[in-house]
């Protein structure tokens, strides 16, 4: 069996995914047995727009390349209410090019997507909500002239202006990080199979090749190389024993209870007939997610998240309101169940990034930073994958540590200064 069915982000509700993506399939395998690696490794991208309001379902990436050509920034005085265009120069904060002189604008996602959660948590957010930076194209035009802005990134300020309802080339577009990936997933080995004999795990699913932070353009390669290179090869040593044996057939034992199990849950869900909808739910865990496992996470918080989400849950349980019947195509239903299972797979990230005591990459523990705010690894105690194992309902998953072995290079402590 081949899973590629994609990674996790809208477990925080809010997510620049289509809103189709779920946990389901990895999660069930979690379930039946297949370890799930790092889940607490999200990447968040910088360059998205801005929540808007409360009942907003999605959010919009706008292209990293971008960065190459603006200039991210915000007003030094945080109560200055002027339109970006009448802020003198020298009022301005460029901050990433203040902070970081050697990447400035272009430092990777993690540190620029920080950077920018301290300027708004420090309140220097722009925009109606305070809660996005500029990115200026200004100077941009005034070098290259217009037109070559327009060749570039044409397409992009048009789906900007579209949404936000503000022409870019006059005004700067106001940014802020969203969850954009998630490094984590079913572990595999070498050849994309997981700890279950026979299943493979292809793409955003499964955890390998990004480590804790993604480099751009780097999933549709693993992709491509998964699909095209790797399976085709090693997939056929795990079919060849197969031949002539006979697909096992729908009386089989295991499939009658994986159907009774399904029957059991749609039954369940449907009879609930509570008060809150399915969404409402969804939009609490993701809030939960984002302010206490999102960007910057610490023990207090997620502890705090943990027991919150497993709160919830047992309300979503009591609580629920699925409309509609189990016998046609319902969405309410099929949104129902993908809920169910990010409940679960929360507390799991939770457990992972609480029992991380290190930040690298995407997991920023605030406990562990250095004097300027920056990553502090501890590659002493935790350079391993945590693939863990699902235990039960409620129950702490256990862990098992592949160690991670460098031969050749090493990690080290970033520095974009
Ligand atoms: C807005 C955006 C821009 C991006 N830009 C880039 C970029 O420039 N470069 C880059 O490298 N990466 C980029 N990425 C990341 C990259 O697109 C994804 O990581 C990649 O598409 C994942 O591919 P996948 O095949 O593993 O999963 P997906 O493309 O998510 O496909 C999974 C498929 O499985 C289906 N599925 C899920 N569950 C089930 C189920 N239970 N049963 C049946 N089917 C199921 C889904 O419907 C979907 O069709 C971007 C992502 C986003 C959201």
């Amino acid at each position: 069996m081949v899973l590629a069915t994609g990674g996790y982000g809208n477990v925080f509700y809010l997510s620049t995914n289509a809103k189709g993506s779920n946990v389901t399939a990895a999660w069930r395998a979690h379930k039946k047995g297949a370890y799930f690696a790092n889940p607490c490794f999200t990447q968040i991208h910088p360059t998205c727009i801005p929540v808007s309001g409360d009942y907003q379902s999605k959010l919009t990436l706008m292209s990293e390349s971008l960065r190459n050509d603006g200039r991210i920034w915000v007003p030094k005085n945080p109560n200055d209410t002027r339109p970006p265009n009448q802020i003198p120069e020298e009022e301005r904060d460029y901050y990433l090019e203040r902070m970081y002189p050697s990447f400035a604008n272009l430092v990777p996602r993690d540190v620029a997507s920080r950077a920018a959660k301290r300027m708004v948590d420090a309140g220097y957010g722009v925009g109606p909500l305070k809660n996005g930076v500029y990115l200026d194209f200004k100077t941009a035009i005034e070098r290259l002239g217009r037109s070559v802005i327009e060749q570039r990134y044409g397409n992009l300020f048009d789906m900007y202006e579209n949404i936000a309802g503000e022409n870019p080339y006059e005004v700067p577009m106001r940014i802020y990080p969203a969850v954009h990936y998630t490094m984590g997933g079913l572990w595999v080995d070498y050849n994309l199979m997981s700890n279950l004999p026979g299943l493979f795990v292809l793409g955003e699913a499964n955890f390998s090749d990004h480590g804790a932070n993604r480099l751009g353009a780097s999933a549709l390669m693993q992709g491509l190389a998964d699909g095209y290179f790797i399976l085709p090869t090693t997939i056929a040593g795990d079919l060849a024993p197969q031949l002539n044996t006979p697909v096992p057939s729908t009386d089989s034992p295991a499939f009658r209870e994986a159907e009774e199990g399904v029957r059991e849950q749609i039954n369940r869900l449907l009879s609930i007939k509570g008060s809150r909808s399915v969404d409402s739910f969804h939009r609490e865990l993701g809030k939960l997610m984002w302010d206490y496992c999102g960007m910057a996470r610490n023990a207090e918080g997620l502890k705090h998240a943990r027991q919150r989400i497993a709160e919830l849950r047992e309300e979503f349980w009591k609580d629920v309101k699925v409309l509609g019947e189990g016998e046609s195509l319902n969405q309410s239903l099929e949104k129902a169940g993908r809920v169910a299972d990010f409940f679960e797979l929360a507390e799991l990230m939770c457990q992972d990034a609480l029992h991380r005591e290190e930040s690298c990459g995407g997991h920023f523990r605030e406990e562990y930073q250095t004097p300027d705010g920056e990553a502090q690894r501890d590659d002493e105690h935790f350079a391993y994958v945590a693939a863990w194992e699902y235990c039960g309902p409620g129950k702490d998953a256990k862990l098992h540590k592949e160690d991670l072995v460098f031969e050749y290079v090493h990690p080290t402590q970033r520095s974009y200064k």
